[in-house]
């Protein structure tokens, strides 16, 4: 029994491929093989073309901070230890923007367009979470 506290995710039919990947420290999103279109978040047809010719591919993990806000106070008892934290948005070198938190980084030297790469954390030993790290 873990003894993590915070909320895990539900991996389904369609995105268990995306946690499949994170557990072995890989970023995959799914490509559109009738448009070419990258897509995340996992979904069962293309936002472009509606096609449902998609598959998994791995991608660099590197991108650049689109978005972010500093959570100042825990949306849930069980971030209470760690506020002030990032909750970001990167947009990803190939374009899809993924939800996510920004860590390693002090939240006074976040600023947009900076640039970040995937970093994986290993919170239960079924679940690894997807974040990301300044890219110095
Ligand atoms: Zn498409």
């Amino acid at each position: 029994m873990s003894d993590y506290t915070k909320p895990l995710p539900y991996p389904n039919e369609v995105s268990q491929p995306f946690w499949d990947a994170a557990k072995r420290h890989e970023l995959q999103i799914q490509h559109c093989n009738s448009c070419g279109t990258h897509i995340f978040y996992p979904r069962e047809a293309c936002s472009q073309c509606l096609s449902p010719d998609l598959i998994w591919i791995p991608v660099s993990g590197k991108g650049t901070l689109y978005s972010y806000t500093i959570a100042q106070a825990p949306t849930h008892p069980a971030f209470a230890e760690d506020v002030p934290y990032v909750i970001a948005i990167v947009e990803l070198e190939e374009g899809p923007r993924i939800t996510t938190n920004l860590v390693g980084c002090s939240p006074d030297h976040v600023t947009i367009g900076m640039p970040v790469m995937a970093s994986f954390e290993e919170v239960t030993p079924e679940v690894t979470l997807v974040k990301f790290r300044p890219d110095q």
